[in-house]
This record gives structure tokens, C-alpha cells and sequence, in this order.
């Protein structure tokens, strides 16, 4: 088990990193915010494409 210490965007309490069958992702200990960790695109992906994705925006959190 892994901590980041302070790393939460929202609260800058502590992420604990985890993964599950969808991924990596991060949940802050002290509010709950989570969020799943960028993953490899399918290799079936042209790498222009797979950059692409890589650069997209990240939407904010309401
Ligand atoms: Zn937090």
C-alpha cells in the first residue's frame, strides 16, 4: 500500500494509490476524492492517436 502525503487536489490531505479491475487510482484519506490513474492506450492505436489522448483535458471536478 502506497501513500502520497498531501497530494490530494481537493484537500491536500493524503492519496492512498490502489488498483482494481478498472485500473490504478488514487482516494484521498481524508475526503474520499477519487480519481482512476492514466492508463496505456490499446496498442491497437496509431501513435498519433495514442498521443492525442495522452494531451486530452482533463475535465474539473464540480
Ligand atoms: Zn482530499
Amino acid at each position: 500500500m502506497t501513500i502520497l502525503l498531501r497530494a490530494c487536489p481537493r484537500c491536500a490531505g493524503d492519496l492512498h494509490a490502489a488498483a482494481d479491475i478498472y485500473g490504478p487510482y488514487n482516494k484521498c484519506v481524508q475526503c474520499g476524492y477519487t480519481y482512476d490513474l492514466p492508463t496505456r492506450p490499446p496498442v491497437a492505436l496509431a501513435p498519433e492517436a495514442a498521443e492525442q489522448l495522452a494531451n486530452r483535458p482533463v475535465p474539473k471536478a464540480a
